[in-house]
Order: structure tokens, then C-alpha cells, then sequence
């Protein structure tokens, strides 16, 4: 993105809460909600005397998301205290990986191109804060909480960029069974790292944003903090490397960064190196599909795609509409198999399913509903609107269109121009039988009624239909 001349350099920093039952060096469960500080013990503490346990089931989601996202892994990698004094760090430091960690490299592909990964790394999370009106409660349940990092290089330009990379690595940790990825509980929490430079300078002085936890912030944050540095730099002022954070409208500012020397890193004296031997590795390998997991993903998209377009007729768009989201899709294979032709069922579901599941009010109406209501239609029994309203019946009532319409003596169809249309499609479907008609067999206008009749669902007024069939026929 540039704007007004300048060029955004943008990185991510992601914190994946990994699957596992229980925390990262003690046997409490990971629950992040509930009652405070009723799942800590000593070790997760950090009480003196005690030692940490390493959970091997960490490590496989670890070495599983290397894998999914082509990273390198490393046979052997180091545990470092991070030390920082904050009211939700009991120990006073965490148990993080520093200058030599699990895995390095890795790529997350997007449609907009490819972000590189610099590194991923074990680690547990801090507690947290609990503000109230009057008091604020540390709650150190998810102390302890085993986490990756995955950091990226600064190779986005982009808000827009940056937000499909992250939906990408959100899939890729959901499909690949490493993270459960309820956003709103913090599962992946990315801080995104913005700075402004005109093209051929010098990148400009990094700014943080903490913990954006949706992928719409994330774009909108980045975007926010470009513009903020760059108003700045036109009013001739200096970039503040510091930490921010979202709140949900703009980026405030939380505190002056800290450089990585000032967590004063040294090596975990409780914890031997981390060895990975190579039968996990390959355990890890099998628990996924394909690698890397997002082109492997990417791939089954596009098959899906080709045989929703061969086996439905529809177009990209349709596909992309219908089968982005669960509930229409459901509506579409449904109405399909009770017999509704593909065409007609996406515009149905897309139109008035969409339009009434919006607003919560698909009442009792049934995906055969709309194959009926498309019947109707093409029997030329009801015009649209009238069938909008047999929709309405059905959704309120529960009684299906055909049997509505059926009551309402709505279903003989006498529409005489609707019929002559559906004489000529049925006479234009069958040449052969039409030239032996041309070549003198009048009996074929028996076959030709027969077709006529079966494709208005018998709901054609007889008498008009003879008719039609037999003008259809005679027209050259
Ligand atoms: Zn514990």
C-alpha cells in the first residue's frame, strides 16, 4: 500500500494456544475460563523447589504446525527465561524459546502472495488481568498455557495482505487439529508490527500493536497506525518505537518498547535441550493431510470448486456464495436432492433462504419448499410474487406451496402464453420424434402430449394444451 508516497513495512508476531489437555510443565488443565486461580499449582507458580515437566504433546502440535506451514525442524532447541516484572507473571519470567527454537522458516501462501516465516516457538502464556470497576483480580489460570509464536518477516505491504495471511494461518491451525481457534477466547492473538518510509529510504521506525485478536482488526488496526505515522512524518515529527494497542476504534499507546536485551534471555537451567526424535516428527506428519497445509488446502478448494461446476452447472460466484457458508449449503444439497434443478435451487437459497435466515425467520420453511415453489413456477400455475407468498405460508405455517396452492385452486394452470413456451421447449427437445411428425405420423402428437403434460406436472388445462402442442408443432 502507498500512500501519499510512502510504502507500509508490516510484520506479524501470532500467539497459537496449542491443543493439549494440559498445561506446558504441569499436569493442571488448560481451561481458561472459570473460577480464578482454580487451576494453578506450585509449578506453574513457579514456587521455589519445584521443576518443570515438559508436556510432550506440546511439542507434537508444535512440530505439527512447523510442518504445516514448511517450516525447518530442529532436532535439538533450547528453553530461555524471559524475564519481565507484570502482576500476571508469577514466576517473574517465562519459559520461552530465544536463540535457538523449534523450528525456522516456513511460509504462509495467500492469494495476495506469500508471507516467509522467520521462526516458530514453543512457550507458555501469562495469567491476566481482571479489571472490575473498583479492583482489578489477577487470574493466573492461563499461566502456564502452552503457546507457538510463529513470527513472519516484515514482508507485508499491505492491511489487506495482513489480514488474509492471518485467516490463512487461522485455517491452516484449525484444519491441521494444532489450535481450536475461538478467537474470542484469545486462541490466536496476533501483534502486528506497522512502520511508514518513502521507497528508497531507510524502513522507518517500528511501532507494536498488541494482541489483535480478529482478523478485521487486524486490517483496520494496521491500517489506523499507517496513516497516524504518516500524518506525523508530514507534520514533521519523529516515529516513538513503542507499544500500542487496538481498542477497537484506534491505536492507543500502552508503553516505550523495550529492546529484546532488556528481558536479559539465558538458558532454562531447569530443562534439559528439547530433543525431537524422529519417529515424532514423523507422528506429527501423519496426523496431517498434506504439507504444507495451506497449498494442500488450496488444492482441495479448487477441486471442490471443479466438481461443484461439473456436477451443478454453476458459476464461481454461486459456488463461492453457497458453499461459503454452511447453512446455505446445506439448503442447496438439500433442495437438490429432493429433486430441484440446480440453477433454480442456487437462486432460491441465495435469494430468499439467505434473505430470511438473516433475519432468523426461516420458520418451518423446508428445502423441498423451494423445489415446489420452483415447480410452480415453471408450470406457469403462479407468478413470482405469488409464489413469494406461498414461501411466506410455508415458512409460517408449515404447509408446503404445492398443497397451498392446490387449496387456492391455484393449481390448474391456464396461462395459456406460459404454456405455449413450455409446448415449444418440449417439442424443440425432441428432433427425431418432431421429423417423423414432419414426415406425416400425426400419432406423434400423442407422444408429444404425453411429454407436454409430464413437464407441467399435470397441471395443465387439458383442452388449451392440446392446443398449444399442436401449434408448437405445425410452426416451421
Ligand atoms: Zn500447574
Amino acid at each position: 500500500m502507498t500512500t501519499a508516497g510512502y510504502e507500509a513495512i508490516i510484520g506479524l508476531e501470532c500467539h497459537v494456544q496449542l491443543r493439549t489437555r494440559s498445561k506446558m510443565f504441569c499436569t493442571c488443565p488448560v481451561q481458561n475460563e472459570g473460577a480464578p486461580n482454580a487451576t494453578i499449582c506450585p509449578v506453574c507458580m513457579g514456587h521455589p523447589g519445584t521443576l518443570p515437566m515438559l508436556n510432550r504433546a506440546a511439542v507434537s502440535l508444535g512440530l505439527r504446525a512447523g510442518l504445516a506451514l514448511g517450516a525447518t525442524l530442529h532436532p535439538e532447541s533450547i528453553f530461555s527465561r524471559k524475564h519481565y516484572f507484570y502482576p500476571d507473571l508469577p514466576k517473574g519470567y517465562q519459559i520461552s524459546q530465544y536463540d535457538r527454537p523449534l523450528c525456522t522458516g516456513g511460509v504462509i501462501h495467500t492469494e495476495l502472495g506469500p508471507l516467509k516465516l522467520t521462526r516458530i516457538h514453543l512457550e507458555e502464556d501469562a495469567g491476566r488481568m481482571l479489571h472490575g470497576d473498583r479492583s482489578t483480580v489477577v487470574d493466573w489460570n492461563r499461566a502456564g498455557t502452552p503457546l507457538i509464536e510463529i513470527v513472519s518477516e516484515a514482508d507485508l505491504r499491505s492491511p489487506e495482505h495482513a489480514e488474509l495471511a492471518m485467516r490463512t494461518l487461522h485455517r491452516v491451525l484449525v484444519e491441521g487439529g494444532i489450535c481450536v481457534g475461538d478467537m474470542e477466547k484469545g486462541h490466536l492473538r496476533c501483534d502486528v508490527n506497522v512502520s511508514v518510509h518513502r521507497p528508497g529510504t531507510p524502513w522507518g521506525t517500528k511501532v507494536e500493536v498488541k494482541n489483535v485478536n480478529s482478523f478485521r482488526f487486524v486490517a483496520r488496526a494496521i491500517r489506523f497506525e499507517i496513516e497516524r505515522q504518516i500524518d506525523l512524518l508530514d507534520a514533521g515529527q519523529r516515529i516513538i518505537q513503542e507499544t500500542r494497542t487496538w481498542d477497537g476504534s484506534k491505536t492507543v499507546s500502552l508503553r516505550k518498547k523495550e529492546g529484546s536485551a532488556d528481558y536479559r534471555y539465558f538458558p532454562e537451567p531447569d530443562l534439559p535441550p528439547l530433543v525431537v526424535a524422529p519417529d515424532e516428527v514423523a507422528e506429527a506428519r501423519a496426523a496431517l493431510p498434506g504439507v504444507p497445509l495451506d497449498l494442500w488446502l488450496a488444492a482441495r478448494d479448487v477441486a471442490a470448486r471443479q466438481e461443484w461446476r461439473d456436477r451443478y452447472g454453476l458459476g464461481d460466484y454461486d459456488i463461492g456464495v453457497i458453499t461459503g457458508d454452511p447453512d446455505l449449503e446445506r439448503w442447496f444439497l438439500e433442495a437438490v436432492a429432493a429433486g430441484g434443478q440446480p440453477r433454480a435451487m442456487s437462486s432460491w437459497v441465495q435469494g430468499e433462504v439467505q434473505r430470511r435466515n438473516n433475519i432468523g425467520q426461516l420458520g418451518q420453511l423446508a428445502p423441498r419448499h423451494l423445489v415446489e415453489a420452483q415447480r410452480l413456477l415453471d408450470a406457469g400455475a403462479v407468478n413470482r410474487d405469488a409464489v413469494k407468498a406461498l414461501l411466506e405460508n410455508a415458512a409460517n405455517t408449515g404447509v408446503s406451496p404445492e398443497a397451498e396452492a392446490e387449496a387456492q385452486g391455484l393449481s390448474m394452470v391456464s396461462d395459456e402464453e406460459a404454456l405455449r413456451r413450455i409446448a415449444a421447449e418440449v417439442v424443440a427437445r425432441f428432433p427425431q420424434e418432431r421429423a417423423r411428425y414432419d414426415a406425416g405420423n400425426k400419432g406423434m402428437l400423442g407422444f408429444f402430449m404425453g411429454k407436454f403434460m409430464a413437464a407441467t406436472e399435470r397441471r395443465a388445462d387439458p383442452k388449451i394444451g392440446s392446443r398449444v402442442v399442436l401449434a408448437a408443432l405445425e410452426k416451421r
